[in-house]
């Protein structure tokens, strides 16, 4: 039975039908008549329980249902066909489906873009809006991030959990300064180090630093002189974009044109849309036999370089009329002072070229999935037309172009994305004893993840087409988060942002 189409107005009727399948599934499940949510959006309950959900449990694992979740203090107790509980709030979730929230594995925090100040709640309220409730920041300033980071786990803002990293670079200079600086990234707090732009005895002494002080490590790792080969050599845990991948199977240097300037982003952004056409196949597929052996996650970012192989679909996503806030926008604007705004002068030629790649990517991608690799999902948003959250859920529909079924795809953004973070054994899983980060979703992610999106769908209700989908319910901790009202509160934000900046100069 399908169970993609359903729609706020209209779940009752749709319940009902629900349940006649559900009862047929599950015949011990008592069909009791469909009642109304009484959680209190961003309030914490003693006792919150979810009743009637179809399950997806993010372990790859087929959904079952209606099964009944109740959760006590932030944590699941128990999860059973049918429970009869007394809670102090409960949530309905006939006909809907609850699936571990999303775990983003590369983001960062903006309270401004291109000069312009951002409430940073708005951020917050887009991760959790599209079911984003564990995030890791590769980069940003790190004492606000660690200072929001100790808010949230204590409860006292809306925003999904925080993991924040450390970045160390090239700029951090000898291998003693380079260890000097790990160390004081752990003296610090630092949850982990992101590794970018280094020469290979730079690397192995932030690697062996890294590994002394028990961090954690991820890398964007550039063009540069050391490639994905080394990174898996020296045991970093995971790679971030398509960056160093390709670059370890190609014959020699890449094949750049003598013009070629990598502080140029126009230079950079269309020529890096061609390295996974000049790699060796053979070569390739031995890279990514050595990084699923020294068990190093891929966290691939496919969809923050979406715009460069469509830019004027990017430019006009429908839900950037209400929530594109006015300083994104401005950041958006193609400039090639603004990171990733490299679209100045972009050709169609371009564009094909990183369709082109795309696809060998995204083979690379499933290859290293089917070898046992481990794959996370991150969003990276902010830049390049990406807007937080939504770029996550895009993530997803991207991982299934890649090849994935919809279900390996919720394990890449759940149970995956938890264990690289060190929080496999209490979350990313709808499971007894696990945190309760999870999501009441209108509708079925397996036969539409684009029912993630808090815009919706598009679906067909007595022969007419109407609005759909979206995420109900972001449950984060215990505490439920009502995904319409978090939309709602960003347009606010949005609106009253435009009229502050309207009359403005716009950013240089
Ligand atoms: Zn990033």
């Amino acid at each position: 039975m399908a169970r993609g189409w359903l729609s706020r107005r209209t779940w009752p009727l749709v319940a009902l039908v629900t349940m006649v399948g559900a009862a047929v599934m599950a015949p011990s499940a008592q069909v009791r008549p469909a009642g109304r949510d009484t959680a209190v959006h961003a309030r914490k309950p003693t006792r919150l329980l979810i009743r009637h959900a179809m399950v997806i449990y993010g372990n790859g694992k087929p959904p079952y249902g209606p099964m009944d979740i109740l959760v006590q203090d932030g944590v699941i107790a128990n999860v059973a066909p049918s429970l009869p509980v007394e809670a102090d709030a409960v949530i309905d979730a006939t006909g809907k489906y609850v699936m571990p929230g999303l775990v983003d594995t590369h983001m960062h925090w903006h309270d401004e873009r291109a000069g312009i100040p951002m409430p940073i709640q708005y951020e917050r309220n887009l991760y959790l809006a599209n079911g984003v409730t564990l995030t890791r920041e590769n980069g940003g300033n790190f004492s606000k991030s660690k200072q929001w980071q100790a808010e949230s786990a204590a409860d006292q803002i809306v925003a999904p959990r925080m993991q924040v990293y450390w970045v160390v670079s090239r700029g951090n200079g000898t291998a003693e300064a380079i260890r000097a600086n790990v160390r004081e990234a752990k003296a610090r707090g630092a949850d982990g180090l992101k590794i970018f732009g280094m020469d290979r005895d730079q690397l192995e002494a932030t690697m062996a630093e890294a590994k002394a002080q028990g961090l954690k490590t991820t890398t964007h790792i550039a063009v540069e002189e050391v490639t994905a080969r080394d990174f898996a050599e020296l045991g970093v845990d995971s790679i971030e974009h398509f960056y160093g991948v390709a670059d370890a199977a190609l014959d020699g240097v890449q094949h750049f044109p003598p013009e070629m300037n990598y502080s140029n982003e126009l230079l950079r952004f269309s020529k890096a849309g061609e390295l996974y056409a000049q790699a060796d196949p053979k070569k390739l597929d031995e890279v990514l036999d050595l990084m699923v052996a020294k068990k190093v996650a891929w966290s691939p970012t496919l969809s923050i370089y979406e715009a460069s192989r469509d830019v004027i679909k990017a430019q006009n996503l429908p839900w950037y009329k209400e929530y594109l806030h006015p300083a994104l926008q401005a950041f958006f604007e193609p400039n090639l002072a603004n990171h990733g705004s490299y679209f100045v002068g972009w050709t169609n030629t371009m564009e094909v070229r990183w369709k082109q790649q795309y696809r060998i990517w995204m083979d690379a991608l499933r290859a290293f999935g089917r070898k046992g690799g481990v794959i996370t999902t991150g969003d990276d948003s902010g830049f390049i037309h990406s807007l937080y959250g939504f770029g996550l859920v895009r993530e997803l529909e991207l991982h299934e172009e890649a090849g994935f079924h919809p279900l390996d795809v919720i394990t890449h953004g759940t149970v995956n994305g938890a264990t690289l973070l060190g929080m496999g054994d209490k979350l990313g899983r709808v499971r007894q004893g696990f945190l309760a980060d999870l999501l009441v979703v209108n509708g079925n992610p397996l036969e539409n993840l684009r029912v993630l999106n808090p815009y919706g769908v598009d679906v067909m209700k007595d022969g007419r087409m109407t609005r759909g989908g979206g995420i109900e319910w972001t449950i984060k901790n215990g505490i439920p988060y009502h995904v319409p009202t978090l939309m709602k509160e960003v347009k606010a934000m949005v609106d009253a942002d435009k009229k502050k900046v309207e009359g403005r100069p716009t950013a240089p």
